[in-house]
């Protein structure tokens, strides 16, 4: 728990504040006032939010983050999953400048699955005690809409008990300017024919300046990312929200990602709608891309900070995973201090960051005993945060 040792500064004592180091701490007093604030239930932000990134120690912000974050969630727990990434195509229209995945039309190396290699790979997935599938693929321009409703009425018919958790907003965006429809239509259609919770991909950073720069504006513009999850909320749907960073963007574009995720968040709260799950912050893995070598990728220190300055800047957003699969296992246990209440999947099949050079793996007791030697309580989740109902989970808190 933190306890305040002092009490909350007010924003404009921290704006007078000179700007020396806190004895003991390393920080500056800005730091300080700014870790005030948020000690006494206050918002961070935005000026403050840049005060984090540019002046806190890496620890400063842990410590803050991982406070925070043991409020958040009462008990030493911490979530993961069971479920598998289903690249239903790699074919894509996009050449986005940090992807190695794709393939262009007409490409050897390009494919689509045939549903029954779909559902091949669900049995694997129930059979190593999955609970949910994560349906995504590249921007295909010759896929009618019916193959999406059919894809998704097909495992929903098959395979009921497995969450399907599937389509990007730039997939989404897509598909309605292709049908030359609404996004709240495609989405409804979509939802009809078994979509249940829809994944924060395609985020990298919502800020339209990097976007551009790394060939990311046209698959979704930054109000188009956020209209699809919007309007997915509205139609009570979950959904969670990414970031891919370490592109080459400033600390004021990261801290704008996070305010666009504060502010759909608010706007959906207070509509009483559904809402993001998590926040899914990861590193550029830069191998194979039209990047590589570009720009200065971000390493595990940076990851960290980042980690938990969103922590500490998304009040709203009730889970923050940690990225193993990224970072590797050492950060990913360091990041259960930094603010993460989760570890995202065992993820049993990924293509996307594999393809750029993330080689990462981890099977079920890995992931269990990594939680465990970092101290903490592992507990198995489903796609939407919805707890494991197995009789190692019944008695704990709701989640
Ligand atoms: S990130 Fe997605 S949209 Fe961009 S090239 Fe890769 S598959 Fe296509």
């Amino acid at each position: 728990m933190f306890t305040a040792s002092a009490a909350p500064l007010a924003p404009a004592d921290s704006a007078v504040l000179p700007n020396a180091p806190v004895p003991g701490l390393g920080g500056s007093r800005r730091v300080a006032a700014a870790l005030a604030r948020v000690r006494g239930g206050a918002r961070l932000t935005f000026d403050e939010g840049l005060t984090l990134f540019r002046e806190a120690t890496v620890l400063e912000a842990g410590a803050a983050a991982d406070a925070v974050r043991r409020v958040k969630h009462l008990v030493d727990r911490v979530t993961y999953q069971v479920d598998r990434n289903i690249n239903y195509t790699n074919v894509c229209i996009y050449r986005c400048a940090f992807c190695a995945f794709y393939r262009p039309a007409g490409d050897a190396e390009g494919y689509v699955l045939p549903f029954e290699e779909i559902g091949r790979k669900v049995e694997e997935t129930i059979a190593l005690g999955g609970t949910g599938i994560l349906l995504q693929g590249g921007i295909h321009a010759e896929l009618p809409f019916s193959f999406y409703e059919e894809m998704l009425s097909f495992l929903r018919e098959k395979y009921p008990q497995v969450h399907r958790h599937a389509f990007s907003a730039p997939e989404i965006h897509f598909l309605a300017k292709k049908e030359k429809t609404t996004i709240a239509d495609v989405l409804a259609r979509l939802q009809k024919a078994g979509l249940q919770s829809v994944p924060g991909g395609g985020a990298e950073i919502l800020e339209d300046g990097v976007r551009k720069r790394i060939w990311a504006l046209t698959k979704a513009p930054t109000l188009k990312w956020a209209e699809v999850h919007r309007e997915a909320h509205r139609l009570g749907m979950p959904t969670t929200a990414t970031m891919m960073f370490g592109v080459g963007e400033t600390h004021e574009q990261r801290l704008q990602h996070f305010d666009v995720v504060r502010r759909v968040q608010d706007a959906s709260l207070a509509e009483g709608v559904e809402s993001f799950t998590a926040f899914i912050p990861w590193t550029f893995q830069e191998e194979n891309t039209a990047m590589d070598g570009t720009v200065e990728t971000a390493g595990g220190t940076d990851y960290l900070r980042t980690l938990a300055i969103a922590r500490l800047y998304l009040d709203n957003v009730p889970h923050m995973q940690g990225s193993w699969l990224t970072q590797g296992a050492k950060i990913g246990s360091v990041a259960m201090s930094f603010g993460a209440d989760d570890l995202g999947s065992i993820m049993i099949e990924e293509n996307v960051v594999a393809a750029a050079g993330s080689h990462n793996k981890m099977g079920e007791e890995g992931m269990l005993a990594l939680i465990r030697d970092a101290g903490f309580t592992p507990v198995k989740r489903g796609s939407v945060y919805d707890r494991c109902r197995e009789a190692c989970c019944r008695d704990l808190p709701a989640l």
